[in-house]
């Protein structure tokens, strides 16, 4: 369940020495707030829309909602509502994903570019996850590596998941044999997908 909603958080309040109130008739008692307005998810500001306020004399404490206001009032109130800035964290929660997408894309990037890179200098211990079937993924370790080729031990066994696949990495498993793949063929595997992920303890 998402809990969400908006809020009002007041920004600021300011005197206005030049205004006489209306109703009790003194000058100088007169004050503009402004508040933002914002939604929020979990209680976390995400999303500002917009601003609101009011204007209230100091003296009778009479408050006055914008479309309450007499023309010198609300040109007060309009000019420090444009001059108000809205906080920064009304939106904290849109920065937060944001920041936690980014975090996410820099991870992929950099795991992508770390596997390249094993593929470009294979090293005895490398072990390749591969897809060997429609939804059964196995494992190959490399066990020698040559200047255009590389040889590989097979898995025995195959898991049904890409995650978790771990469990069927132990030297019991793999087979005697060796098997042998050029190092283009390699890289066709990986850009086709066919091996999609490559561990270098
Ligand atoms: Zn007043």
């Amino acid at each position: 369940m998402v809990i969400y909603g908006w809020r009002t958080s007041h920004i600021k309040t300011e005197a206005n020495t030049q205004l006489t109130c209306p109703h009790c008739g003194e000058k100088g008692g007169i004050h503009n707030s402004i508040y933002g307005r914002y939604v929020h998810i979990f209680w976390i500001p995400t999303i500002s829309i917009g601003k609101t306020g009011a204007a209230q004399c100091q003296h009778c404490k009479k408050v006055y909602e914008p479309k309450e206001m007499n023309d010198d009032i609300k040109r007060s109130y309009k000019t420090m509502k444009g001059d108000t800035r809205i906080p920064f964290w009304h939106f904290s929660g849109a920065a937060i994903i944001a920041v936690i997408i980014g975090l996410f894309a820099i991870n992929d990037k950099v795991e992508a570019q770390d596997e390249m890179e094993y593929l470009n200098n294979p090293m005895v211990g490398d072990v390749y996850e591969y897809e060997a079937d429609n939804n059964e993924y196995s494992t190959l370790k490399v066990i020698e590596v040559s200047e255009d080729s590389v040889f590989f031990i097979y898995n025995n066994y195959t898991y049904t998941q890409k995650a978790g696949i771990e469990i069927i990495d132990v030297d019991s498993c793999y087979s005697d044999e060796a098997y042998m793949v050029s190092r283009e063929e390699l890289k066709v595997m990986y850009n086709e997908g066919t091996i999609y992920d490559v561990n270098r303890n």
